[in-house]
């Protein structure tokens, strides 16, 4: 706790002030272009590995990364999808899984026991789909096995996100991007998965072949 407000006793003395400006501007309203989804992992900072500032992104996280399929949950990943598109009309929505992300792990490792968790088991559940995304070939390696679980996943939820009717919409009047991203965290690469090319690629790569938005 001290070093957290160490932190904020800093941020009231050094970031807020250069920021002023820009915090005068954003005190009565947001025009955030991005909504940005990912797990609630502590080692997974947005901010830090976009540099992007407050204003920027508009955040939903949770455990795993989970956006369940449209109509199936009034919950709040749901609730800020809507709220998104339909009324800060975002262009992108971006779905970032990360390496070594513990949810995957204990939602597709059957010897985990989440008997105690049934919340988190219930949750869970919605990564369960990921199994439909694996390449032909898993891999044996557990690390190699994992990572391959994690990619998947997110490919998953892209899925789920585009079930979602605003979605939906916005794709097909092409107002609006799915993305869905891939955070090393001992590397601090980002990759994007290509539809075409069914693959994760590095993000450059990717964004370099972006179509714009109408
Ligand atoms: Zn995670």
């Amino acid at each position: 706790m001290d070093r957290l407000l160490d932190g904020y006793r800093k941020f009231r003395a050094e970031a807020f002030p250069g920021r002023k400006d820009h915090f005068r501007l954003l005190a009565s309203s947001q025009a955030p272009e991005v909504l940005f989804i990912t797990c609630a992992d502590s080692r997974v900072v947005p901010d830090l590995i976009l540099q992007s500032e407050p204003g920027d992104l508009f955040l939903c996280r949770n455990a795993g990364n989970v956006i369940p399929p449209g109509g199936e949950m009034a919950g709040g990943v749901s609730a800020t999808i809507e709220y998104a598109v339909e009324v800060l009309k975002v262009k992108h929505v971006i779905v970032c899984g990360h390496s070594d992300c513990g949810a995957v792990k204990a939602a597709l490792d059957p010897t985990r026991g989440l008997e105690s968790l049934p919340l988190t088991e219930q949750w869970l559940h919605f990564i369960k789909s990921a199994w439909d995304y694996m390449p032909p070939d898993v891999p044996d390696d557990p690390n190699e096995r994992h990572t391959a679980l994690i990619h998947a996943n997110v490919i998953a939820q892209l899925n789920h996100l585009k079930s979602h009717p605003e979605i939906a919409k916005g794709l097909e009047r092409g107002t609006l991007q799915v993305h869905g991203w891939y955070y090393d965290i001992l590397t601090g690469d980002l990759e994007a998965y290509d539809q075409t090319q069914k693959r994760f690629i590095p993000l450059e790569q990717y964004a370099a072949a972006l179509p714009a938005i109408r």
